[in-house]
């Protein structure tokens, strides 16, 4: 996998700053110069490598970093998320609807994976449990149906299509028809493309999605072009209303990175990469567990996890937990760093009914799973919920339990916040520092660098508030 070369260059770089003896402005600087020239090699665009390595070095002042916090460590994570954010659209993927048809149409160049990645995205959802079929309306392409129907038949899909039928406008209408009337829960319609992005395909495009109103417009498209696809992306968004973006022959290709990072500059949201030819080869994308894999590949022990800690540390001691994901994160690492007494003593009363707060805690984690971003991110956190009732009922179901035990997490939360205050009144300095101390897990305190590290960064905070 060629990518691979990517993640195993920019992990060198960073390996290279952990044997660094000294951390100063030559040894940052010549790891960023090897971290930008991997990925200038790997076709990201050169105004997005630049900005990476901007936010680095804005984030990354090293005489202001106190004394007892691992620069190497910050480093890293630095680094880390600006390659997450090098590839996150920032926009939500768009998600099928359980028990509802959900019409997907494929559209792209000729030759760029459509009809292959149908094939995997039917595999894909027919494995989770859904109801899945295919429709092929390539006329186009003389042996398009039969590609579709070969593929269609090993993983034992229903699919649609004619020989005889010429228009693909007639094929796509009905086939829908029949598979909606079947109540198929993903029905996924395959389109033809053509080299080039000639008037004609857009025209029929558009037919076929005025005929079907699709739920999503897939956009296909292949890495080997690199940052070219995002003009390309740009095209035909601005022709058809594409939803998502599904980046396909990412085994094969050095400009596989600049393909993603040029899509994701677009704003269009990602739902899955191709990553080979078989039915297989392919997976839903994440920005963050995307990079985790690039760069484990190359295997920096334990790196994700440590930036994961060190963002809620700095979360919860700038701004307070305020949302429900405060919370759930919060639980996280409780349950992680087995520190769990510490915040039954904190929050009073943590399970009222006595039981052992591991297991509450897993109890209500397993709640938050079903609640949407929406509600988990909301500031107003329980008001939302008492304002529409019906959230407490929808969540209660698809977590499996009685709402009675979502308002019991929602009246947590509101002890939650509470205790939110005590955190956010450290910020103001009006906190005694052993007091402090005494609150949190001694792993915890140790883990950002003790007692002194602690003055200093709330000295930070404060000064930076006022
Ligand atoms: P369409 O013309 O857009 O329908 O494209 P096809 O689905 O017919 O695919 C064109 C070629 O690309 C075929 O040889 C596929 O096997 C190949 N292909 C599709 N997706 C991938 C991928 O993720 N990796 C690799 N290596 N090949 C792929
Ligand atoms: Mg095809």
């Amino acid at each position: 996998m060629v990518l691979a070369d990517l993640g195993q260059k920019i992990t060198s770089a960073l390996r290279y700053l952990s044997n660094a003896i000294v951390i100063n402005e030559d040894v940052l600087n010549s790891m960023l110069k090897e971290v930008c020239a991997a990925l200038l090699e790997a076709d990201v665009n050169i105004k997005l490598v630049k900005r990476l390595r901007e936010n680095v070095k804005s984030a990354i002042v090293l005489e202001e970093i106190p004394p007892g916090l691992n620069k190497k460590k910050m480093i890293q994570c630095a680094v880390f998320k600006e390659l997450v954010q090098l590839v996150d659209p920032g926009v939500n993927a768009w998600n099928p609807t359980k028990r509802k048809n959900n019409v997907i149409m494929f559209v792209g160049l000729q030759g760029s994976g459509k009809t292959t990645t149908c094939s995997k995205m039917a595999y894909f959802y027919k494995r989770k449990g859904w109801k899945t079929c295919l429709i092929c309306a390539d006329t186009y392409r003389a042996g398009a149906f039969d590609q579709l129907k070969q593929n269609a038949t090993k993983a034992r899909i229903p699919f649609y299509g004619s020989y005889t039928e010429v228009d693909p406008v007639v094929i796509a209408a009905e086939g829908v028809e029949r598979f909606k009337s079947e109540n198929f829960e993903i029905i996924i319609v395959d389109t033809s493309g053509r080299h080039k992005q000639d008037e004609s395909l857009f025209e029929e495009m558009l037919q076929v999605s005025n005929a079907v109103q699709p739920d999503n417009i897939v956009y296909v498209m292949d890495a080997s072009i690199g940052q070219a696809c995002e003009s390309q992306a740009k095209a035909f968004k601005d022709k058809v209303d594409v939803a998502s973006v599904i980046v396909t022959k990412l085994d094969g290709h050095a400009k596989g990175g600049g393909a993603l990072s040029a899509v994701a500059a677009t704003k269009s949201p990602i739902i899955f990469i191709g990553t080979g030819e078989h039915i297989d080869d392919f997976e839903p994308f994440k920005p963050q567990a995307f990079i985790k894999k690039l760069l484990g590949m190359g295997d920096i022990e334990g790196l994700v996890d440590k930036c994961k800690e060190l963002k809620l540390d700095v979360n919860i001691l700038t701004h307070g937990p305020s949302t429900i994901r405060n919370m759930y994160e919060a639980f996280e690492m409780l349950i992680e760093s087995s520190s769990i007494p510490q915040v039954s003593q904190m929050i009073p009363n943590f399970d009222s009914k006595g039981n052992d707060p591991e297991i509450a805690m897993k109890k209500y984690m397993t709640i938050m799973d079903s609640m949407s971003d929406q509600e988990l991110d909301d500031k107003t956190g329980s008001k939302l919920f008492n304002k529409e009732p019906n959230r407490i009922q929808r969540v209660a179901r698809g977590a499996g339990v009685a709402t009675s035990a979502v308002q019991e997490l929602l009246t947590k939360y509101s002890q939650f916040v509470k205790h939110a205050d005590k955190f956010k009144c450290l910020n103001k300095g009006r906190i005694d520092m052993n007091q402090l101390a005494r609150l949190m897990d001694p792993r915890f305190l140790h883990q950002i660098g003790g007692m002194g590290v602690l003055q200093s960064m709330m000295k930070r905070n404060v000064k930076g508030m006022k």
